[in-house]
């Protein structure tokens, strides 16, 4: 049997990009590639649930990004942990070049980049593609990545995450729809009759003294639950809501419905691909709107992108999802 072709990917976060990349692990399983993938240690978790990517090489995100020793001893580090790979493919899928030193100087030079979005298509084509270079590009379709599941989805059933925006390496406060929204929202649902779960990462405890009032009224899951664990209980509910964070994506591997709320960076680009019709930006948008470049947002003090989209609006959106389903 000859060997397989070797593909390597080195995306190392954060969660919903990597997991918006998983369809090109995919492709390149069905063309017969084994797949290597370098990874941070935050997404090593999700990685190693799926079943296409054949090794992960975990970098430490932190030293990679330290000072200028602790960076470069990540980076040999690497390197002797790919010795024994010598891949036929090489995926960079980062849009900043710095990233290319993880790839070991011995390695072809050849090598395929994410360049983020200046088509504004979305983020899992854009990764996905790379994959048929030399296909007609507006012949490609990619399903998102999902993870099969046997277990029920409960009735009625909505899980909340109000924190999120940020990973080990930055803070995106501008991205999250204000916590008394949420707030607000989950007052809206319990009266509905929803059954209503507030979950979130192990930073997201901030948001603790917001929903005091409502602490008896719902399930409280922030900060205890694995990012595997989180995707196999939202393969049990009916809905997920939040704004432009990882959760979003871990709901769209587990095939769970999102509203997704948006406001300096594009719903069309990176909204979970199965729902994106229920993503909610406002309308019609403002002149600032997106002002996120892929790297920076615009200057800003008062975030009304988000601000201005109220409780009732997205509370009209989840009933009228509801009704339809
Ligand atoms: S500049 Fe505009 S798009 Fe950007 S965060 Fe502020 S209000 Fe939103």
């Amino acid at each position: 049997m000859p060997e397989s072709k070797r593909a390597l990917i080195i995306k190392i976060g954060a969660i919903g990009d990597a997991i918006m990349a998983l369809p090109l692990a995919r492709e390149l399983k069905r063309k017969g590639f084994t797949v290597t993938w370098v990874a941070g240690t935050e997404i090593t978790p999700v990685l190693g649930l799926v079943p296409e990517i054949d090794e992960i090489i975990r970098v430490n995100q932190h030293s990679l990004f330290g000072n200028i020793f602790s960076a470069a001893f990540e980076i040999v580090r690497t390197w002797f942990k790919l010795l024994r790979t010598w891949p036929d493919e090489i995926f960079v899928l980062h849009g900043d070049y710095r990233y290319s030193f993880l790839v070991p100087i011995w390695f072809p030079r050849s090598r395929l980049s994410f360049v983020r979005a200046k088509t504004r298509r979305h983020h899992t084509f854009e990764y996905a593609r790379l994959a048929f270079l030399e296909s007609e590009d507006n012949e490609l379709k990619f399903d998102p990545y999902s993870l099969n599941s046997t277990q029920p989805r409960l009735p009625r059933t909505v899980c909340l995450f109000p924190g999120g925006a940020r990973n080990a390496l930055r803070d995106d406060p501008l991205r999250r729809w204000p916590v008394d929204s949420y707030v607000e929202l989950t007052k809206h649902l319990i009266e509905a009759g929803f059954k209503v779960t507030i979950s979130g990462g192990p930073s997201d405890h901030w948001i603790e003294p917001s929903f005091t009032s409502l602490k008896n009224k719902v399930e409280w899951a922030v900060g205890q639950m694995k990012l595997p664990e989180t995707i196999t209980f939202l393969q049990t509910q009916s809905l997920a809501v939040t704004h432009d964070t990882g959760p979003i994506h871990l709901a769209s591997m587990a095939e769970c419905p999102t509203v997704s709320i948006f406001g300096p960076t594009l719903a069309a680009t990176v909204a979970p691909l199965r729902f994106q019709h229920l993503a909610v930006e406002l309308d019609p948008k403002l002149p600032c709107q997106p002002c996120y470049d892929g790297k920076n947002y615009g200057i800003c003090t008062n975030n009304l992108c988000l601000k201005e989209l109220s409780p009732h609006t997205i509370f009209k959106k989840i009933t009228a999802y509801f009704q339809t389903t």
